[in-house]
C-alpha cells in the first residue's frame, strides 16, 4: 500500500501534467488521491463553460464533497473559518421590489416592517466593538434602498462610520445598493474593505425575482466596486423557487467576471411571513452542499460565506458545509431582519469540530486589494507593534475614537 509521502508525491506529479496525461496515468493512484489529483488541476481553472460547472454540480455528492475539500485545502487553511457581523444601518422603506425581502416598501404592509432613519455613527461603532470583542473580524454594514442618490448627507455618515470600523483593524464591508465609480472611490480612500452586491440567481430566473432592476445593473456596480479597488462580495440566494440549473448559472457567472469575487455568499431563504416567497420550502441539506461545494471549486482562492438560513441546518449539517468548502459565517445578535446563532453559540459549535475563528485580513485575496501602509497598521497593532514613522500622521477624529475604546 503507498505511504501518504508516496500519494501526495504521485499527486503533485499528476497536477503538474497537462491533463490528457494526468487522466492517462490516474487510474495507478488511490481512488481518492485520483480525485485530489483532479482537483488540484482544476484550481487554476479561470474559463469554465456552464456545461462543465453543471457536470461538477452533478457529480455524486460524497464525491462533490470530497473534491471541494480537497480544493480548500489547497486554497485556505481548512481549520479556519471568518466570523462576520452584519448590522442593518437603515432599516425597510426600500422602493425595490426583491420578492424575499423583508424590507422592500412593496411588502411592507404585509409584513409589517417599519422603516427607520439612518443610523448614527456613535452607535454603529458601538456594535462594531462588540463583535470585534466577541471575534468577529469582518463587521459588515447594510441599508435598505435602491441606491445614493440624492442622499449626500447619509453617504458622508456612511463614510465616517467606514473610517471608524476600518479603524479598529476589522474588515469592513458595506452593501449600499448600486454605486457610481465616484461613491466606489469614496469608499475606497475611506477604508473599506469589501462591497457586498449579489447576483441573488441565475441570468434567467432573476426577473422572476426582481423587477425594478436589471441583472446588468448589479454587473455595472459590481465593475464599479472592483476598478475602485475594492474586494468584491457578490453570492446568491438559494431556494427562491430556482432549479438546479439556475444555481450553476449564477457560480458561472461569478467565473466569468474579470477576477473571481473575493467572497461568494451562499444565503438559504428565510421565508419571510408577508413576502411574496412566504410560502417557499427551505432547500434541502443536499441541495445547499452542492452549491457551496461547485463554488469552492469552480470559486477556489474566494471565502464562501454561508450566510442567511445557516440556523435552520444542524449543527452536523454546517459542519458538512465547512466540509464542502465553506470558511465564514456570520454571528451576532441578528443578519439583517433575520434571526442568526450568537458569538458563543458559534465559538463553542466551531471548538467541537476543531475549527476556529479566522483573524482579519488574512485571506490573500482580500490583503492585496489593501492599502499597503493601512495594512501594516492593522499588522503591527494586532502584534502589539508601536506605529512606525511611516504610518501616516493624522488619522480621522472618528478613527483615533474608535481605537481608544478598544
Ligand atoms: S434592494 Fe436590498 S433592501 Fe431593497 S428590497 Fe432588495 S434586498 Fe431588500
Amino acid at each position: 500500500m503507498a505511504t501518504p509521502r508516496a500519494i501526495l508525491a504521485s499527486v503533485r506529479t499528476a497536477a503538474a501534467r497537462p491533463r490528457a496525461a494526468a487522466a492517462a496515468s490516474s487510474p495507478r493512484l488511490p481512488s481518492f488521491a485520483r480525485s485530489l489529483a483532479s482537483a488540484v488541476e482544476q484550481s487554476p481553472k479561470k474559463h469554465w463553460t456552464r456545461e462543465e460547472v453543471q457536470e461538477i454540480y452533478d457529480t455524486p455528492l460524497m464525491e462533490l464533497i470530497f473534491r471541494a475539500a480537497s480544493v480548500h485545502r489547497l486554497n485556505h487553511p481548512p481549520d479556519q473559518v471568518q466570523l462576520c457581523t452584519l448590522l442593518n444601518i437603515k432599516t425597510g422603506g426600500c422602493s425595490e421590489d426583491c420578492s424575499y425581502c423583508a424590507q422592500s416598501s412593496r411588502h411592507a404592509d404585509k409584513v409589517g416592517l417599519k422603516a427607520e432613519k439612518l443610523t448614527d455613527v456613535e452607535t454603529v461603532l458601538v456594535e462594531a466593538r462588540k463583535a470585534k470583542a466577541n471575534g468577529s473580524t469582518r463587521f459588515c454594514m447594510g441599508a435598505a434602498w435602491r441606491d445614493m442618490s440624492g442622499r449626500k448627507r447619509g453617504f458622508e455618515r456612511i463614510l465616517k462610520m467606514v473610517e471608524g470600523v476600518r479603524a479598529l483593524d476589522m474588515e469592513v464591508c458595506t452593501t449600499l445598493g448600486m454605486l457610481t465609480p465616484e461613491q466606489a472611490a469614496r469608499l475606497k480612500t475611506a477604508g473599506l474593505t469589501a462591497y457586498n452586491h449579489n447576483l441573488d440567481t441565475s441570468r434567467e430566473y432573476y426577473p422572476k425575482v426582481i423587477t425594478t432592476r436589471k441583472y446588468d445593473e448589479r454587473l455595472e456596480t459590481i465593475e464599479a466596486v472592483r476598478s475602485a479597488g475594492i474586494s468584491v462580495c457578490s453570492g446568491g440566494i438559494i431556494g427562491l423557487g430556482e432549479n438546479d440549473g439556475d444555481r450553476v448559472g449564477l457560480i458561472w457567472e461569478m467565473s466569468q467576471l474579470p477576477e473571481p469575487p473575493e467572497s461568494f455568499p451562499v444565503n438559504a431563504l428565510v421565508a419571510i411571513p408577508g413576502t411574496p416567497l412566504e410560502k417557499n420550502e427551505r432547500v434541502t441539506i443536499q441541495e445547499l452542499l452542492r452549491t457551496v461545494a461547485t463554488a469552492r471549486i469552480v470559486l477556489p482562492t474566494s471565502i464562501i460565506r454561508f450566510a442567511a438560513g445557516r440556523i435552520s441546518y444542524t449543527e452536523t449539517e454546517q459542519a458538512m458545509a465547512f466540509m464542502a468548502g465553506a470558511n465564514a459565517i456570520f454571528t451576532g445578535e441578528r443578519m439583517l431582519t433575520t434571526p442568526t446563532s450568537g458569538w458563543d453559540e458559534d465559538h463553542a459549535m466551531l471548538g467541537r469540530w476543531g475549527l476556529q475563528g479566522m483573524g482579519s485580513f488574512e485571506s490573500t485575496t482580500v490583503r492585496m486589494k489593501e492599502d499597503a501602509s493601512a495594512l501594516e497598521a492593522t499588522e503591527n497593532r494586532k502584534a502589539g507593534v508601536a506605529p512606525s514613522s511611516s504610518a501616516p500622521s493624522s488619522q480621522p477624529q472618528v478613527a483615533a475614537e474608535a481605537r481608544a475604546a478598544v
